[in-house]
């Protein structure tokens, strides 16, 4: 077996590796690292094993992929780090090596799964219907215990709730509608709209709209993650802001500038529209109703280690009247992390549970959650163990 990285795809930079000093200072922030205590599951053991393939020592095979399949890329790590090392950048460019060398037998459930349905809006809502029929009927009791913590309730009210072609008055704010969003959480894209009239935006929601390439990206698919930027691009293109209330999708779209940014026809326009991203929390429209209950906030991977955000979710949330309450985790990842826990249902059920039980110990009847992956991952866990504590975007909470 060859050694070293495959040549004439994406890899992780020279320099990106060398930024490393090996200090440690990232390993309690880890949350694969806390759950197995070794370094091969640190941030620090994941560089070094890159740097083994990069030096030629190692080949794009066995252990270094288990080691980097474990990573959540959360990038926790990368926010806790006083060298400033990409972590997220070294991740991906990896994931992107380990995805071409599993070769097509190995990826067909990340190809059939992103590039046959998510990359197809059309496709993504017939799966909503599958979905919301098999769960009405009950059906879904039948799938492995680990697919069944993973899939989102979809109904078939959530899915023909109208979401409006225009409303307000002011400058246009558009919203993108993406795919598990669009059929699973269609009352949050109602909640945004409601947000951004009362914020004085013109909301539109574009006819042709669908998946930002996010969950491609975190998979390592790099073509599929390049065609669906493409698509948003031309949907979004010369809108005054383009209003995200995912926050996986938020964080994915301000990178669509570096995605694209060896692609002459597309690099300036792609870091245009990336410029104008903003996620829905950083809206700064007044609530819509009043709310006097304490809310337990989790903050997303996307939003904090990705966008810094999480002082907006606890301004939007005491604007209304609630008390924001933290979980006392350091943010640890829920362990969601894009189709992370359908790939590793082990380490994603530990870090699930974790979270449920962080959730609990607050004693507030309603946690705050503005990322799709994160509000399915947590919802299953909190009534695995018997806990009806509510779980909603924070715009949904003031609407
Ligand atoms: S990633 Fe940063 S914090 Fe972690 S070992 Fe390297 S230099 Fe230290
Ligand atoms: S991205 Fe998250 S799981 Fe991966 S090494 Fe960093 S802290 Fe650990």
């Amino acid at each position: 077996m060859s050694t070293g990285w495959r040549p004439g795809i994406p890899a992780p930079t020279h320099d990106d590796l060398n930024s490393c000093v090996q200090c440690g200072l990232c390993l309690p922030h880890c949350p694969t690292y806390r759950v197995t205590g070794l370094e091969t599951s640190s941030p620090r053991g994941r560089i070094a094993a890159m740097r083994a393939v990069q030096a030629g020592q190692a080949p794009v095979a066995g252990d270094f992929t288990r080691f980097t399949d474990e990573c959540l890329a959360c990038r926790a790590c990368e926010a806790a780090c006083p060298s400033s090392v990409p972590f997220g950048r070294l991740i991906e460019a990896t994931r992107i090596q380990t995805e071409a060398a599993r070769g097509a037998g190995g990826r067909w459930v990340r190809r059939a799964g992103i590039d046959g349905v998510i990359g197809h809006r059309r496709l993504t809502r017939l799966m909503g219907w599958v979905l919301a029929i098999v769960q009405g009927l009950r059906l879904d009791r039948l799938l492995p215990h680990h697919l069944r913590m993973a899939t989102p309730r979809v109904t078939v009210r959530g899915l023909r709730t109208p979401l409006p072609a225009s409303s307000g008055e002011g400058p246009v704010a558009m919203l993108l509608t993406g795919c598990v969003m669009d059929i699973a959480f269609r009352p949050v894209h109602r909640a945004t709209i409601d947000a951004l009239v009362r914020g004085g935006f013109r909301a539109v929601v574009p006819t042709r709209s669908g998946c930002c390439g996010a969950l491609a990206a975190h998979a390592g698919e790099v073509g599929s993650a390049r065609r669906l930027a493409r698509e948003r691009i031309t949907d979004f293109e010369g809108a005054s802001a383009i209003v995200v209330d995912s926050a996986g999708c938020s964080a994915h779209m301000r990178t669509y500038g570096h995605l694209l940014a060896d692609d002459p026809q597309w690099a300036d326009r792609a870091a245009a529209v990336a410029a104008t991203v903003r996620d829905a929390v950083e809206i700064d429209a007044p609530p819509g109703r009043p709310c006097d209950q304490r809310v337990a906030v989790h903050d997303a991977c996307h939003h904090l280690h990705a966008q810094g955000i999480g002082p907006e979710v606890r301004r939007t949330l005491r604007a209304a009247g609630a008390t924001p309450v933290d979980l006392g985790d350091g943010g640890r990842c829920c362990g969601a992390g894009g189709i992370y826990n359908v790939l590793q249902p082990g380490m994603a059920s530990t870090l699930g549970e974790q979270k449920a039980r962080a959730i609990i110990a607050t004693g507030a009847p309603v946690v705050a959650v503005a990322n799709p992956g994160c509000a399915i991952q947590i919802h299953n866990h909190l009534r695995a163990i018997g806990s009806d504590v509510e779980v909603r975007h924070p715009l949904e909470i003031i609407d």
